[in-house]
């Protein structure tokens, strides 16, 4: 199984010279397990843009010829946060008469998934409405405690503590690898101590690869103790917790500049001890091959 990461930003998109290394765009993931057809995508943030042209095959300079192909992707959504669902607009793919997107997420009380995305994707907050799309698009409201079994191919779900809004994190199995998404994830108080939320540890559950929140330094979780996320350490606690072998800090703070990050990460990777084996801060273009158990990292951008 390989993961390519499109957009790791959390909360709202940057860009400029302090942000080129890591990239600017907001969640986006792009999962290949080995004999699967369909893609699955994590989020439609903006990195779905990218995704776009690499799936037909330009590269990060727009070189190459676009093949205009169609596709064929399950789409699994975290939440409904606008950094997590605002790509969809400008996915070429998805105006592509032969494409096929399904595309799953949390279940609203009051109105279906149908409803929502047609509230966020017509006039007057966009000119074209989701079911104008010439793409087949269907829409599937999961509570959060569900198994998906397709092929060879297991995505199991969980409810992760976030806020406004139902919020959940994905386990994917595939080719004897793993992959889970904990995209966004509310630190509980007491986080110093070690606590880990029960479902989030049993979804992590010695997974290959753990992309995980990793926002704020222990200040910035102090002053925004309730906005949803958590410290990069605490991402480090969660790994541990569920005995992941590799994590990947992701949803970084649109104010943490590329140098920010650098030190993120070597602050990370000072406190894990070894436990955990492998420690990456994600990147825009950044493949990580599952295969083999064995985290290799080339880059597609
Ligand atoms: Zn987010
Ligand atoms: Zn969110």
């Amino acid at each position: 199984m390989k993961v390519t990461f499109f957009g790791v930003r959390g909360s709202c998109p940057v860009s400029g010279p302090a942000f080129s290394r890591y990239g600017g765009n907001t969640s986006c993931v792009l999962v290949e397990p080995r004999n699967f057809e369909p893609k699955i995508i994590l989020d439609l943030g903006t990195g779905l843009h990218p995704l776009g042209d690499h799936l037909d095959g330009l590269d990060a300079e727009l070189k190459g010829e676009r093949s205009n192909k169609p596709l064929n992707a399950k789409i699994f959504v975290t939440h409904l946060h606008w950094d997590h669902i605002q790509g969809l607009p400008f996915f070429p793919q998805a105006n592509r008469e032969k494409s096929r997107l399904e595309i799953f997420g949390p279940i609203q009380q009051d109105n279906s998934l149908i409803d929502i995305y047609h509230r966020f994707m017509s006039p007057p907050f966009f000119p074209v409405g989701v079911w104008d799309l010439k793409a087949s698009i269907s829409l599937h409201g999961l509570v959060g405690n569900e198994t998906i079994i397709d092929s060879n191919v297991t995505v199991k779900v969980g409810t992760i503590p976030h806020q406004g809004g139902l919020t959940l994190g994905y386990r994917i199995e595939s080719d004897y690898s793993s992959v889970v998404y904990i995209s966004d994830h509310q630190g509980p108080l007491n986080w110093e101590s070690g606590y880990v939320d029960q479902t989030v540890v049993d979804l992590v559950d010695n997974c290959d690869l753990l992309i995980h929140d990793g926002q704020y330094n222990k200040q910035e979780f102090e002053e925004k103790i309730d906005w949803g996320h958590c410290t990069y350490d605490y991402a480090l606690t969660v790994a541990k917790a569920g005995k992941a072998k590799s994590l990947a800090l992701f949803h970084h703070d649109p104010y943490h500049s590329d140098d920010t990050i650098d030190q993120i990460l070597n602050s990370v990777k000072e406190k894990n001890n070894g436990e955990v084996k492998s420690i990456y801060a994600a990147s825009e273009g950044m493949t990580i091959d599952l295969h083999d158990h064995a985290a290799v990292l080339s880059s597609v951008l």
